[in-house]
């Protein structure tokens, strides 16, 4: 029997080189637009109890009805990885009543989220989000900021070629009536559906305008717009001009549901055309009955997640170079056994001193060293062999100018920082 070679799981890779370089600063990005926010760091565990996510994003979501990671525990308990990271803040602040403490909650997050979706490019079984929730305005403000935040992160990331897809979604006074025109009209168009859209569209029929499938062919379905009450009308109008007047570049697209059941009025999606047919980089709305539904008082709330896997995808397609952590470099060279411990302490020192220095490789030859550190962009390769501790003068070599210089172990930090003698 042989050993078949393990590789990484179906929809999964390892980030690595320049793609987990860009994550992070995407990562550093958000983290500055949010705390300019007064937004807080959560993090909350990888896997949930299944009902959370049954309960929050509804049965009839694609997440749930087919995209769960969902696992028992020793058969006593059933868990799920989380395929998204609302339900777990919103978990979190009910179990904690954050509300008694302040009316307003303002919570980032960022990490890993999965789902048990087919592989594409741009769709991956564990894939990471950076998303926001902001718990305890009603205010069309507080929709406003969130549009404002992911706009800000992509602009911040360098990521300018993107529109910003808004809707309304209404309230649970004037949803039922767009939810009945909605119905008569599918009713007509059954025979051209999908078995899964006949299937979802009496329990839900918003579902339907969502699906990759049918939706694009539904144009002259009943609009939401045409069915909002007074006040949601108000709220969405306010909305619309606060993002116009913050300079934000949006489209209103009357068929934009969402794929999750939780959301009222304010729904949104940051749309790029330079992903092809994944096209969607960051989306999210208003909830403002989620946080009654998972036990905790009436609560409005209005979040959205970015995709980063996507959005670095994008960054990376046009010429994206490292800028965050360049500190000098230099080498270490011992040139035989006996100079290794002080080369080792010199190693030591200048790292302290804020220079990059690869661990020392005794016993490598010279020139192999020299060329290494050149291609690995060292500007100083410090020598130490018999004569130097001989002598307890290093040899210095400058890798840009090519020169060469004999310095006292003490002076070395002045000497490369070129501090005057
Ligand atoms: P889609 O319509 O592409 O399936 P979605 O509506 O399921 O997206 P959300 O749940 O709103 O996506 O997640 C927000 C963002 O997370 C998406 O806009 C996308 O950028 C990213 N995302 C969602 N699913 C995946 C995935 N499987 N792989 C990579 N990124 C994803
Ligand atoms: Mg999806």
């Amino acid at each position: 029997m042989s050993d078949a070679l393990i590789k990484v799981p179906k929809g999964t890779r390892d980030l690595t080189g320049d793609e987990v370089a860009a994550f992070v600063e995407l990562e550093n990005v958000a983290r500055a637009v949010f705390l300019r926010f007064g937004f807080r760091e959560l993090r909350t565990p990888v896997f949930e109890h299944v009902e959370l996510f049954s309960r929050s994003l509804g049965e009839t979501s694609d997440v749930v009805e087919k995209e769960m990671f969902s696992f028992s525990d020793r058969g006593e308990r059933d868990f799920a990885l989380r395929p998204e990271g609302t339900a777990g803040v919103v978990r979190h602040l009910v179990e904690n009543s954050l509300w008694v403490k302040s009316g307003l909650q303002r919570l980032f997050y960022m990490g890993p989220m999965f789902r048990a979706e087919r592989p594409q490019a741009g769709r991956y079984r564990q894939f990471w989000q950076i998303g926001s929730e902001y718990f305890g305005s009603g205010d069309a403000a507080a929709d406003a900021d969130t549009v404002l935040i992911g706009w800000q992160i992509l602009r911040g990331f360098g990521v300018e070629n993107f529109v910003v897809h808004v809707n309304s979604l209404g309230c649970g006074e004037c949803r039922p009536k767009h939810r009945a025109a909605l119905l008569a009209y599918l009713r007509t168009r059954e025979s051209e559906l999908t078995e899964e859209s006949r299937k979802r569209m009496e329990k839900n029929p918003l579902r339907v305008l969502d699906s990759k499938v049918d939706g694009p062919k539904l144009t002259d379905a009943p609009a939401m717009k045409d069915f909002l009450c007074d006040p949601c009308r108000a709220h969405h109008g306010q909305f619309l001009r606060m993002i116009t007047e913050a300079g934000v570049r949006f489209e209103e697209n009357p068929r934009l549901v969402r794929g999750l059941d939780y959301y009222t009025r304010t729904v949104f999606e940051f749309v790029s055309p330079d992903l092809g047919a994944q096209s969607a980089v960051a989306a999210g709305g208003r909830y403002d009955d989620l946080v009654q539904m998972l036990g905790g008082p009436v609560t409005p709330a209005v979040g959205f997640a970015l995709g980063m896997d996507r959005v670095v995808s994008i960054r990376l397609k046009t010429g994206w170079t490292e800028k965050s952590f360049s500190p000098k470099k230099a080498v270490v060279v011992a040139m035989d056994e006996t100079s290794r411990d002080l080369c080792f302490g010199i190693a030591q020192a200048l790292r302290a001193g804020g220079f990059s220095v690869p661990p020392i490789t005794p016993g490598k030859k010279l020139k192999s060293q020299l060329s290494s550190a050149v291609d690995n962009g060292a500007k100083w390769a410090i020598l130490v062999g018999e004569d130097e501790m001989k002598s307890n003068l290093l040899t210095v070599k400058n890798l840009e100018t090519r020169t060469q210089d004999q310095v006292p172990a003490s002076r070395l930090h002045d000497h490369l920082v070129g501090a005057p003698a």
